[in-house]
């Protein structure tokens, strides 16, 4: 080991009462993006930050104004122009604390229960934030660090992000970095450290089918007019095939399909098919054939119906024929899918299918593309062995099926990988009452920052 890193190492161990502080100091400021109420409390969250990241040694920093929350920026360039830099990702807000009555102790009054602290943030993030900036704290501490960082410390991360797109697009030369640092995302098992290195994209229609310009009477009209909604679910239905494959054309042309190797590692997480029908109470999976469970959520894409309207719902009856019917229908992308590709394939698909009978239109709502961090970068190694040598067990790397905005923004304007850990536990109570972090794990974390730094000097 070499002496810098166990200079760091020991600092962060003798500095843990003073690190915990902090952290309780940061958790008092119930910075809740979502509250025109706490806008002061976001801004003194930003202000903590800041004024942490200047004590630790970042030379540079500034709350730089969005449209909504203002932006955390801090850089240290330390290392050198010839240097590789990190952006390290996170944020200062946090989510509502209700219902109040269910909590055990105050939202914002840090209560040390056992091995955890409980409080609102505790998890998501603030106790992910302080263990980063403990790990790097310790390694500035010790004498320097291989690589140059960035900060950006974001206050609308509950509230979606809404500023971030703009604000990355108009700052392209300030975040230019390398590679993106992102620890929102916790550990999956109990005592077994993740390591997050794909998300599914997501494309989001309204389909609406025209039929007649009114409503008709279906005595006088039914089995004469094509019905929009029976039209409707005939498209919807031809969606699928008979293996729960999507049938659009071309969907599958260039799904990136999955290595043996990743497999393997997928296999290792402990969330078999019989896990996912437990959580889901249904009697039986389904899905496309060949794949397993997590298989088909992290690496294969899907199109869902996410709701459907036509004709009469109140309770009783009337005997409608309904002149139109809508479908909200997404589909979950994954490498190499385009957005753009995937929507020709939508509209041929309904163009191949709908009948003369009705009119269509197609309204996209939401385009974005699936992202993946190669798992070979010296940055990932780096994360792996670092994990594994602080839990003493190799981290399982995972693909998620949802989409985080932050990370397929900083890939598309910025083109950078994100790789997202966590030292969270599944336990965690995240957005929920008597949300918790456990305090071993959060020192583990920041020695596993201090290990990262320094690996990515071999
Ligand atoms: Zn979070």
């Amino acid at each position: 080991m070499t002496d810098a890193r166990r200079t760091a190492l020991a600092f962060a161990e003798a500095q843990r009462a003073r690190f915990l502080t902090e952290y309780q100091d940061f958790l008092r400021i119930p910075s809740i993006s979502t509250d025109p109420a706490h806008a002061t409390d976001i801004q003194a969250a930003a202000a903590w930050v800041a004024n942490h990241l200047r004590t630790i040694g970042i030379s540079h920093v500034e709350i730089i104004p969005t449209t909504r929350h203002p932006v955390v920026f801090g850089e240290w360039s330390g290392a050198g122009p010839a240097a590789r830099t990190v952006l390290i990702y996170g944020h200062y807000d946090v989510q509502p604390a209700d219902p109040l009555d269910l909590w055990t102790s105050d939202p914002f009054t840090p209560t040390l229960v056992g091995d955890y602290v409980h409080a609102r943030g505790a998890s998501d993030m603030k106790g992910q934030v302080t263990a980063v900036l403990n790990g790097i704290e310790s390694a500035l501490h010790a004498g320097g660090l291989p690589v140059n960082l960035k900060f950006l410390i974001e206050g609308e991360e509950e509230i979606g992000s809404p500023s971030m797109a703009d604000f990355i697009s108009n700052h392209r030369d300030l975040l230019a970095s390398d590679f993106s640092l992102n620890a929102d995302a916790g550990g999956l098992v109990e005592g077994i450290p993740a390591i997050g290195y794909a998300l599914r994209g997501l494309t989001y229609y309204d389909l609406t089918v025209y039929g007649p310009e009114r409503d008709l009477h279906s005595g006088g009209y039914g089995g004469v007019i094509h019905n929009p909604a029976q039209v409707l679910c005939d498209l919807v239905a031809g969606m699928h095939d008979a293996s729960g494959r999507v049938t659009l054309p071309g969907f599958y042309d260039r799904v990136r399909p999955l290595s043996e190797e990743e497999r393997a590692e997928l296999a290792r997480l402990p969330f078999g098919d019989e896990h996912f029908r437990q959580q889901a109470g249904v009697a039986e999976l389904w899905g496309e054939a060949g794949f397993s469970a997590v298989e088909r959520i992290g690496a294969r894409p899907t199109l869902e119906v996410n709701g459907l309207l036509s004709g009469f719902t109140d309770e009783g009856s009337k005997t409608v024929l309904p002149a139109k019917a809508m479908a909200k229908i997404s589909m979950r992308l994954v490498p190499d899918q385009d957005p753009r590709e995937v929507r020709s394939q939508f509209l041929s698909y309904l163009a191949a299918h709908a009948p003369a009978t009705v009119r269509w239109e197609a309204k996209e709502l939401n385009a974005a593309s699936a992202v993946i961090t190669e798992r070979s970068t010296a940055e990932v190694q780096a994360l792996q062995a670092a994990l594994q040598t602080v839990w003493g067990v190799a981290p399982v790397f995972t693909r998620g099926g949802g989409s985080v905005p932050i990370v397929a923004d900083l890939k598309q304007i910025l083109g950078i990988d994100s790789v997202l850990t966590g030292f969270s536990q599944p336990g965690d109570r995240i957005h929920s009452p008597n949300e918790r972090q456990h305090l071993p794990n959060w020192s583990r974390g920041t020695d596993a920052i201090i290990h990262f730094l320094y690996n990515l000097l071999q």
